[in-house]
C-alpha cells in the first residue's frame, strides 16, 4: 500500500479524503526541539517534521540522509502544504 502525506493526498484525492500521513496531526504530538521522521510518502520521499521553538518545519529527503539540515531554512508546515507537488523531481 502506498501512503501519501497531507499535501500529496490533497493533490491526488482532494480534501474529502483523510490523508494516510496526516502531517498536522503528527505535528500536534511533536515537542519543542524534537522531530519525527522519516515518514515515507510515495509522492515526497522521506519527510521529517521538526519543532523549531513551536514552529513546525518540514524537511524532505529523497533518501535517508544522515546530515543535519539547516532547520531555519526549511519551509514551515503551512508553507510546505501550499507548495505545488513536484511530480517530476529531478533533484537538486
Ligand atoms: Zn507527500
Amino acid at each position: 500500500m502506498a501512503d501519501f502525506c497531507t499535501r500529496c493526498s490533497k493533490d491526488l484525492f482532494g480534501t474529502d479524503i483523510a490523508p494516510d500521513i496526516d502531517l498536522k496531526e503528527e505535528a500536534k504530538n511533536l515537542s519543542v526541539a524534537h522531530y519525527i521522521g522519516p515518514l515515507l510518502c510515495e509522492g515526497c520521499g522521506f519527510i521529517f517534521l521538526y519543532n523549531d521553538n513551536g514552529v513546525i518545519r518540514v524537511n524532505v529527503e529523497d533518501k535517508q540522509s544522515t546530515k543535519h539540515p539547516d532547520i531555519e531554512k526549511l519551509p514551515t508546515l503551512d508553507e510546505f502544504l501550499k507548495q505545488e507537488v513536484n511530480h517530476n523531481s529531478t533533484g537538486k
